[in-house]
């Protein structure tokens, strides 16, 4: 009995640590990065300079990208490069994709991470905003995604989707927010099975976070919750592990398993939680 709890214990030990690999084996990678001049996104591309991959980042502001390419560099990244780029232009999550394998001659890892400002507030009827909000969160997404692939293809590459719990559950304050997410996960959930049906060298990861310390989010959340947020240099670890390990989904912090799984078997205490951990006065 005692033999066979320790073996118990020990394998649910590996499966909550996750999956691991070896950093080594990122040497020389080419990676697209969006989204990579702050938050996660930043930290993303410092893990894979640390491990001396060869980075093309991406975002709006070019004088902040070039600040975060200098210090890939001095972390010993192979080559580091930028590329401007606003993601509700139509044309531009294309020419990243076209920009990125001309730079490193081929993709082995697409990370889509960008997301485009939003209120954190009661929906106020902008439907404008909203289909702003889809085409930068979410059609853009698409758009780099398809373009990658060939070249995905060639190289046995991965495409690592940045979503969130909140594309699995319903929370107040982030309507347009929250469509793009559900939207994201819907649409490379499908995208998984027809890859895998078309035996397809390219694996799609998507990474389900919950709250995380970036200067964007605590800014958004401050006031509203106190909720725990958990660190974005860790996320980005988890991120890169679940493209270099091919893992179909991937959940962090620990809770944002557990929530999805939850989350239909008690409606009304589930709500009933949710909204406890608000603050509003209407
Ligand atoms: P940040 O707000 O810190 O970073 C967003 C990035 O997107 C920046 O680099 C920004 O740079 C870029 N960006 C904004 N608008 C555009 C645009 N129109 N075109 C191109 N790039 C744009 O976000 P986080 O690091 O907090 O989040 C990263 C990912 O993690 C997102 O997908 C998010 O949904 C997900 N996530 C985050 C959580 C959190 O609590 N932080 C929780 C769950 C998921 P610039 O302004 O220069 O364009």
């Amino acid at each position: 009995l005692f033999v066979l709890g320790s073996i118990t214990a020990a394998l649910l030990a590996l499966y909550l640590r996750g999956p691991t690999f070896n950093a080594e084996s990122l040497k020389g990678s080419r990676v697209l990065v969006t989204g990579a001049s702050t938050g996660i996104g930043e930290q993303v591309a410092y893990h894979l300079a640390k491990a001396g991959a060869q980075i093309v980042i991406t975002a709006r502001r070019g004088n902040v990208l070039e600040q975060v390419v200098k210090k890939c560099m001095t972390m010993g990244a192979q080559k580091a490069v930028y590329i401007p780029a606003d993601m509700s232009e139509a044309s531009d999550p294309e020419k990243v994709v076209r920009f990125a394998v001309e730079q490193l001659g081929g993709l082995d890892y697409l990370v889509l991470n960008h997301i485009g400002p939003s209120p954190f507030a009661m929906w106020d009827g902008d439907v404008e905003h909203t289909r702003w909000l889809m085409q930068v969160n979410f059609l853009s997404y698409l758009q780099m995604a398809w373009k990658a692939i060939p070249t995905l293809e060639q190289s046995k590459g991965s495409i690592i989707v940045v979503s969130s719990v909140l594309g699995k559950m319903c929370t107040p304050f982030v309507g347009p927010y929250t469509a793009t997410k559900f939207a994201l996960n819907g649409f490379f959930g499908t995208m998984q099975h027809e890859l895998a049906m078309k035996k397809s060298n390219v694996t799609v990861s998507i990474c389900i976070l919950g709250l995380i310390d970036t200067d964007s989010a605590m800014e958004k959340v401050r006031g509203y919750t106190n909720m725990t947020a958990y660190p974005a240099s860790e996320a980005a670890w988890q991120i890169i592990t679940a493209g270099v390990t091919r893992q179909p989904e991937i959940f962090y912090p620990w809770y944002a398993y557990y929530s999805g799984l939850f989350k239909d078997w008690f409606p009304f205490f589930r709500d009933m939680v949710i909204r406890g951990f608000y603050h509003y006065e209407p």
